[in-house]
């Protein structure tokens, strides 16, 4: 299958290199890391960057200290941290077009979601961090009569951001707008397999008014600039998103050096439920949203649908329908039609293949897809699978691909208990009219983020993490602010 490679008409330049102190650097040691960015439509490299090594990583941390103790913390009042986080917004607004491009050439995304959907969410993360930069409060505690004590929410100081590649822009956005609103300084590390969307933001920092040292970029590779950012005795915070192995690595280095915070937004094996007086047409959009959204690629994809006996059949119906149109509009990122784009790289197409290759051994039946797609690039069709038991690695592991397993039901106790065996926790769907039951419901599914007749529709307002190993801590809404702080009690004599 050839895509016509002429559709992205525009162009779009971004620098190489690391962002720390304000400036554009080489690596300090020789040459750097080399490291190839491949566009999965084709599966061809498009560009080399340099990735970075600890002694790159420590000049950020020393940049980032300077800051945070000269020019920015406590130093800067927070409406001053907000105009800039504001300006910064209105020059990834004006650059919409530009990011998109990226995000659909270095992740496979279709460029109609990414220009519609991911930039504008990223720049709303970045305005309402900004408004929240001079609301950051404590309180007053007063315990007796001679005795007042407050509380001071401080920063902690320097922050390792550390981001995967199934969103960059809005991981990254994610991080760094709570964390400078409170006053930190950042080390942002994308995924060595899409920095292209970061690069082209850092070249923004000096332009939205942060001053040197704010906001810094070191790329590389996991096992160089992550874990070197995670050991460093000088990071104060390590904020983490990615896989659950890589989490508890992360935890690891922070406890060996020097008991840095850590925040992780992990993995997820999330149970969409679907119960018999749903509305089907709607039930049957939600859980292909759940599942099928940017390719399988979301860490709260509803990977497990449960639905109840007495509709499963035309619940099934609806859904082979819908897929089957999804797989019909498979295409390159950019054509307009496109609605399913390439899996990210060769490595998550061969593990995706591999899930549905153990799925077939281990006895469940492809019910539609299941195979690759196309000659070139990394796509994989949207895939169903039926008669599937609970103990089989496709219900146990979480994919990250366009792979969904549907299983029969009959009684909302055997759903919770199934749907609630999982070493995760990230999300649950539950579709149903009945509104006691909607809630029940949501009260007994062990999942830090719960939807209710809707899927993957996170709101940047609500806080977003994981129950089990989905995760520490909590990214978005207010509690963003509380993950970016630490609490100072001031106790006064009166
Ligand atoms: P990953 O864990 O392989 O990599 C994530 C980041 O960690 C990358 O930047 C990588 O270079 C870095 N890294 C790798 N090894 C490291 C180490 N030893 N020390 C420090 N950093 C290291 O994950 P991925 O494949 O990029 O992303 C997919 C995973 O991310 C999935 O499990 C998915 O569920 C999860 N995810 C979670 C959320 C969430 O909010 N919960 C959101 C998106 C993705």
């Amino acid at each position: 299958h050839k895509f016509d490679t002429t559709l992205y008409k525009g162009s779009v330049t971004v620098k190489t290199g690391f962002f720390i102190d304000g400036q554009w650097a080489d690596p300090v040691d020789g040459a750097g890391d080399k490291v190839e960015v491949v566009d999965p439509t084709y599966g061809k490299v498009i560009t080399t960057i340099i990735g970075g090594g600890p002694r790159d990583v420590d000049l950020a941390v020393q940049a980032a200290r300077k800051a945070f103790k000269t020019s920015w913390g406590l130093k800067v009042p927070g409406s001053q941290r907000g105009r800039i986080l504001d300006k910064f917004a209105d020059l990834l607004e004006s650059h919409s077009e530009e990011l998109a491009a990226l995000l659909s050439l270095d992740v496979g995304k279709p460029f109609s979601s990414t220009r519609q959907f991911e930039v504008s969410t990223a720049v709303k993360i970045v305005r309402y961090y900004a408004g929240w930069a001079d609301k950051i409060h404590g309180k007053t505690i007063e315990t007796n009569e001679r005795k007042l004590a407050y509380t001071r929410h401080e920063p902690f100081g320097v922050v390792g951001a550390i981001i995967p590649w199934n969103s960059p822009l809005i991981s990254a956005v994610g991080k760094l707008a709570p964390a400078i609103a409170t006053g930190n300084t950042v080390i942002l590390k994308p995924s060595e397999l899409t920095p292209l969307t970061t690069l082209f933001i850092a070249d923004l920092f000096n332009e939205a008014g942060f001053p040197p040292g704010v906001l810094n970029l070191v790329n590389g590779y996991g096992h160089t600039v992550g874990s070197a950012l995670s050991l460093h005795p000088n990071v104060d915070k390590i904020s983490f998103t990615g896989s659950t192995l890589t989490g508890r690595n992360i935890l690891k280095a922070a406890a060996e050096s020097n008991l840095k915070s850590v925040t992780l937004e992990l993995g997820g094996k999330s149970p969409t439920i679907v119960f018999n007086d749903a509305v089907l047409d709607q039930a049957i959009k939600w859980a292909a949203h759940g599942i099928f959204y940017n390719m399988g690629q979301a860490c709260i994809a509803g990977s497990r649908i449960y639905v109840q006996e007495d509709v499963y059949d035309k619940f099934l119906d609806g859904f082979t329908t819908f897929t089957k149109e999804l797989t019909s509009a498979i295409g390159h990122p950019f054509e307009a039609s496109t609605r399913h784009g390439p899996q990210v790289s060769k490595a998550q197409f061969d593990r995706v293949m591999g899930y549905i290759a153990s799925g077939k051994s281990e006895g469940a039946q492809v019910h539609i897809g299941g195979e690759s797609f196309g000659e070139e690039g990394y796509f994989i069709k949207p895939t169903i699978f039926v008669d599937v038991k609970p103990y089989m690695k496709i219900m146990r592991e979480e994919i990250f691909g366009p792979v969904c397993s549907i299983v029969q039901f009959k009684t909302e106790d055997e759903v919770i208990e199934w749907a609630n065996d999982t070493t995760y926790g990230l999300a649950a769907n539950i579709l149903t009219e009945n509104s006691a039951r909607a809630i029940r419901m949501a009260h007994a599914l062990e999942a830090g983020i719960i939807y209710i007749n809707s899927a993957m529709a996170g709101d940047i307002n609500v806080p977003f993490g994981g129950y089990k190993q989905s995760g520490m801590g909590r990214e978005m809404g207010e509690e963003a602010l509380d993950t970016y702080t630490q609490i100072k009690a001031v106790h006064v004599n009166l």
